[in-house]
């Protein structure tokens, strides 16, 4: 199997370099990856810029490509110019800080995968709680298990021979707490952050603003990516880049929209 792995937090990330040594047991890897950290800039492209493509040593041997560009760049280089060869699965990540409910919209890490996808190849997106000390290790062997599941645990789970390759979003509670009570596969939630900007002022007196705020919880009944993963599971979440809202076509058709 061949894996190309990525991530947003840039190519020297603890969480890339733990994903990258896990799946080279099951998996011949290559690693294409932002070489400055990328989080939060979604499915970016750079149009305006050429993009500068290095040789980075990853220690032990083991060298990747990192890009001066985006997640989604780094993808689209690895698979049109970069790789010999059209890998078999691109996985994104582990991302140091969840991608739950909205967030998965600005998240680089998962527009990597969705990139990934875009080019018929099952992803994933692999992210893990923040906290002060981050278990990237045990995180990278779940989300190894839950890949091999996927690539090799039954007929075309993976979505490749009906041309819909799967696109998984996996989010990992803090190992250092707990252990994980298991795993389960929830859609996504409509809730993200409550947001709210901290307004500051600079050694010149100039007034600043750093965006912050405290994770969303669902509202209860709600059975959602947010809700199980606060339960403390790990969560998959089979994405789709169709935006579409399917159940207002219909509808708005009915508006007899004219010019
Ligand atoms: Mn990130």
């Amino acid at each position: 199997m061949r894996i190309l792995v990525t991530n947003d937090d840039g190519i020297m990330a603890p969480g890339l370099m733990a994903l990258r040594k896990a799946l080279a047991e099951i998996g011949d890897v290559t690693v294409v990856a932002p070489t400055t950290p990328q989080s939060a800039v979604g499915h970016a492209i750079t149009l305006t810029e050429p993009i500068r493509v290095h040789r980075i040593d990853l220690g032990g041997g083991v060298w990747g490509y990192g890009v001066a560009g985006s997640p989604a760049d780094s993808v689209k280089l690895a698979l049109l110019e970069l790789l010999p060869e059209r890998p078999d699965i691109v996985a994104s990540g582990i991302n140091l800080g969840t991608n739950l409910g909205v967030n998965v919209l600005y998240s680089g890490t998962v527009a990597a995968a969705a990139e990934g996808a875009f080019f018929g190849l099952p992803s994933v997106a692999v992210s893990i709680e923040d906290s002060d000390v981050v278990d990237f290790d045990g995180a990278a062997r779940i989300a190894r298990r839950l890949i091999q599941q996927m690539m090799t645990g039954g007929p075309d789970r993976s979505g490749v021979q009906r041309g819909e390759p799967a696109l998984l979003n996996i989010n990992i509670p803090d190992l250092t707490k707990a252990p994980p009570r298991g795993v389960k596969v929830m859609p996504q939630s409509m809730k993200g952050f409550s947001e709210r900007w901290e307004r500051r002022t600079d050694p010149r007196g100039r007034t600043y603003y750093w965006i912050t705020g405290d994770h969303d919880r669902e509202d209860q009944g709600i059975h959602s990516d947010i809700a199980a993963f606060f339960e403390g599971y790990v969560t998959v979440t089979p994405l789709r880049f169709d935006l579409t809202d399917h159940d207002r076509v219909d509808d708005v058709r009915g508006w007899n929209l004219t010019l």
